[in-house]
């Protein structure tokens, strides 16, 4: 399937195709003796996600755990669904995600003031999962993928107080969800994600220091795909977490409302992703998915409970 991409070391990266678009949103598959699914999608892109896993050998009984880096519905709107298609599935999340994914009613109300009847045609709906099937994860976890092989979790907040990033013993990947940002392959761009209501300057930056102590040989993006240069990228990441930061404490300090400090800091930072520079296609997958709007949100949201 053109979806699919091996990624090495039994590693496929799955294009979930989320709201019909390709290259925003992986999931990827760590094939063995106990298949693991990272990530589900949306809603929506279950069944593309099904499909690539049955191209893959990976039938209905045949998947062994599904992990997700946090309960977003971009990363784990699917949970439900893939639960239902593979039974035999484990769902694997922190703690602070678990109950959501059992009964989803509170989180898609929420989702719903923030999307309003864009909710459907991006995401669709968080079915609920069986609370027996759902495994919650403290501060650190691990995941057998069979054969000695493990997947070990990593609690790592700031940008969700649900985020943990995950680390495979074979291959040394780590599984960063949203906590490095948002990278677009096409240009290399980098930028961070920083929605309300959970961002947190000093929480986001302990954990990208963390990754960077985790000693990765390689980063998988779950928005999108995977990066060799680790520690310049986690560097890249903190950095871009700073600058954001910076310009929207000035606005706020300037006492700018949220429309005219979102037009500030996009103008001023504008300079900095060759995407959005050269008025590229893939500039629209960083509004899609760490857009202005919902980065300034959340660092004025932060900024009002630190500094009101
Ligand atoms: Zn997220």
């Amino acid at each position: 399937m053109d979806n699919i991409t091996a990624l090495g070391g039994d590693v496929y990266e799955i294009d979930t195709r989320m709201a019909g678009y390709s290259g925003i949103t992986a999931g990827y598959l760590i094939l063995g003796d106990r298949p693991c699914l990272v990530e589900t999608g949306t809603s929506t892109s279950a069944p593309v996600v099904r499909d690539a896993l049955a191209s893959l050998g990976v039938g209905p009984e045949d998947l062994a755990t599904v992990v997700v880096t946090h309960i977003h519905l971009d990363h784990a709107g699917g949970v439900g669904d893939i639960a239902r298609f593979f039974p035999s599935a484990q769902v694997v999340v922190h703690e602070k995600g678990a109950r959501h994914l059992a009964d989803p009613a509170r989180l898609m109300a929420s989702a719903r003031m923030v999307w309003g009847d864009r909710l459907d045609t991006l995401f669709g709906e968080l079915s609920p999962t069986e609370s027996e099937r759902i495994v919650a994860l403290g501060d650190t976890g691990a995941i057998d993928l069979g054969n000695g092989r493990t997947l070990s979790s990593h609690y790592s907040p700031g940008h969700a107080k649900h985020h943990v990033g995950l680390v495979d013993s074979a291959t040394g990947d780590l599984y960063v969800g949203d906590a490095a940002g948002v990278y677009l392959p096409e240009t290399g761009d980098l930028r961070p994600a920083t929605p309300p209501p959970d961002f947190d300057l000093q929480t986001a930056l302990d954990s990208i220091a963390l990754f960077g102590a985790l000693g990765p040989r390689r980063l998988l993006f779950s928005h999108y795909g995977p990066v060799d240069a680790v520690q310049e990228t986690l560097d890249r990441s903190a950095e871009e977490l700073r600058v954001w930061v910076d310009l929207t404490r000035q606005a706020h300090s300037e006492g700018m409302d949220l429309d005219h400090a979102v037009a500030m800091v996009r103008d001023r930072t504008k300079e900095r992703y060759t995407a959005l520079k050269a008025d590229d296609p893939t500039a629209e997958h960083f509004e899609l998915l760490s857009g202005a709007p919902s980065n300034v949100a959340g660092i004025l949201h932060w900024l009002d409970r630190v500094s009101p």
